[in-house]
């Protein structure tokens, strides 16, 4: 497997002039000027803390990060990073899961923490007017008073940001009935990597032109730095259920949900947790009561009109007891609701307990592929005697095999990315692609050429290149290295490969 090659850790540590070069020395005293000296991060001890994000696999110290308060600083920031010959890469709440927010390169990471306000809610046209730094539950926290949520959820959304978000395009549960973030991004205002601001798309949803807010989302972060966002608001479903369906075994969850999915139903929610996951949940703080001598369970969330939900909850009670379910509860309360979804929410972290690394993978299959490919991932697991359990999206067909591992063990770990690289060639074989919503970051740059052409990959560069000719944003993400962006621009700088295996 290829990834960035790094100094160790260790030898990377250093004050901004050892980590910069002389020539960008006087970069920092730049940064100082604009955001003030307490907005720039330069110890080494600081800049440790931006080392990586959720993928704790890929690391590079940036030089500084620069915490700016408005877009007209963004703008100032990126013109001094370009002036002294330096990349830059903006960050959210760094909880990215495919190396997306780290700085290649001795870049500056633009942390945009403090553009966090909420502008804007109009509650009669459903929109919202952000900034890029609110974190995805505070959004749905201030607009729950007039009848209204932001639909998008990812797990971590105590934490991750709208500005991420919208880089990753990401999803969560409820992307199964409600779409990912690219379906609720309305509008953008965009600080371009030649520090221009721009706005793109309109708040009525409709712009003449080109979709650049759709190419925008899900850029992970390359096309340019997001200050501001018109976000869509869905109305609070009139009647929501959770049900709990028990399964012996993974399969028969997954074949329920393809029943489901066959019989037209489109619930909020279709999530599957495995039984090592439900283990390491149930000695968590996240604990809920899910049963630990259950090989999966199903976790449906239904909500609608209150007639029609409490029509869908009767059929699905009877496609998961025809698919082999041994139960099926209705959460009784709210507060149960929630108990079942901090617990799913929850998973990734209850993980920590099974070993110091947690490899999250995300891959995509068609639903009806589900078991066998759920199948052909637990034997792979095995057969590389790794710690491989599965808490995911099954509604979406967007896996989540989580590998617990130690990253001190070299054996352990050439078994982990090697174990890696098999699920996600199963998955792009089954008919699926390489990422349901973390995105590809450093992480699978390399595999993007598994499921686009030379020429497929040459266009999306080509789009890049138009925002960014010379690569100073977030470079060396998303694209394989050794070729196309470098090739296409040989001003571009080179992220050198190593084996890791
Ligand atoms: C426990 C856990 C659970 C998770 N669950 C889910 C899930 O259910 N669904 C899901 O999709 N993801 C999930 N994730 C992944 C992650 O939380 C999302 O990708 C999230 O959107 C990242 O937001 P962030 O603010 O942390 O962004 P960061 O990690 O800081 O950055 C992510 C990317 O966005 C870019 N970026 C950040 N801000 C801006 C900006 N203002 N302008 C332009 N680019 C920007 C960065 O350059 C980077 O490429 C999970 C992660 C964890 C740790």
């Amino acid at each position: 497997m290829q990834v960035a090659r790094q100094a160790p850790r260790a030898a990377r540590a250093g004050g901004p002039s050892g980590v910069l070069g002389p020539a960008a020395a006087g970069l920092v005293a730049a940064l100082r000027e604009i955001v003030g000296p307490e907005a720039v991060l330069a110890r080494p001890e600081d800049l440790l803390v931006y080392e990586a994000d959720g993928l704790t696999l890929h690391g590079a110290l940036p030089s500084a990060v620069v915490l700016p308060s408005d877009k007209t600083e963004v703008a100032r920031v990126v013109r001094a990073c370009r002036a002294h010959g330096v990349p830059f890469v903006p960050r959210g709440a760094g909880t990215g899961l495919s190396g997306g927010a780290v700085a290649l390169d001795s870049g500056v990471v633009i942390e945009c923490s403090r553009l966090n306000r909420i502008l804007r809610v109009d509650a009669e046209n459903r929109i919202a007017v952000v900034q890029p730094g609110v974190v995805n539950a505070d959004l749905g926290k201030a607009v729950a008073p007039h009848g209204l949520f932001f639909a998008p959820d990812p797990s971590s959304q105590l934490a991750c940001t709208l500005g991420g978000n919208a880089a990753e395009n990401s999803g969560g549960p409820h992307t199964l009935k409600y779409g990912t973030t690219t379906n609720h991004v309305l509008a953008l205002e965009l600080v371009l990597p030649d520090g221009e601001i721009v706005r793109l798309g309109s708040a009525v949803g409709v712009a003449p032109g080109y979709d650049l807010v759709g190419a925008v989302v899900g850029s992970e972060g390359t096309l340019g730095i997001v200050t501001e966002l018109t976000v869509r608001l869905s109305p609070l479903p009139e009647r929501s259920e959770t049900l709990l369906g028990i399964f012996g075994d993974v399969v028969s969850a997954c074949r329920a949900v393809s029943e489901i999915i066959k019989s037209g139903l489109v619930p909020a929610a279709l999530e599957i947790v495995d039984r090592r996951t439900i283990a390491a949940v149930e000695a968590s703080v996240y604990a809920a009561g899910l049963p630990t001598d259950a090989g999966a369970v199903l976790l449906i969330e239904l909500d609608g009109p209150a007639l029609a939900v409490a029509r869908q909850l009767e059929r699905v009670v009877a496609l998961c007891t025809a698919a082999g379910a041994r139960e099926v509860s209705v959460a009784r309360d709210a507060e149960e609701r929630q108990r079942f979804w901090r617990a799913r929410k929850g998973a990734f972290g209850a993980m920590g307990r099974l070993a110091p690394d947690l490899y999250v993978h995300d891959a995509v299959v068609p639903r009806s592929k589900l078991p066998e490919i759920l199948e052909r991932v637990c034997e792979i697991g095995d057969r590389h005697r790794l710690r491989l359990s599965n808490v995911f999206h099954a509604g979406d067909g967007n896996l989540h095999p989580n590998i617990s591992f130690d990253r001190r063990d070299p054996d352990e770990l050439r078994r982990v990315l090697a174990a890696g690289e098999e699920i996600l060639r199963v998955c792009v074989e089954a008919g699926g692609v390489i990422s349901g919503e973390h995105g590809i970051g450093t992480e699978k740059r390399e595999y993007m050429r598994l499921v686009f052409s030379d020429a497929d990959l040459a266009a999306m560069c080509r789009l890049r290149a138009a925002f960014d000719p010379d690569q100073v944003c977030n470079p060396g993400k998303i694209f394989p290295t050794t070729r196309f962006c470098m090739e296409s621009d040989p001003k571009a700088r080179r992220y050198e490969q190593v084996d890791l295996a």
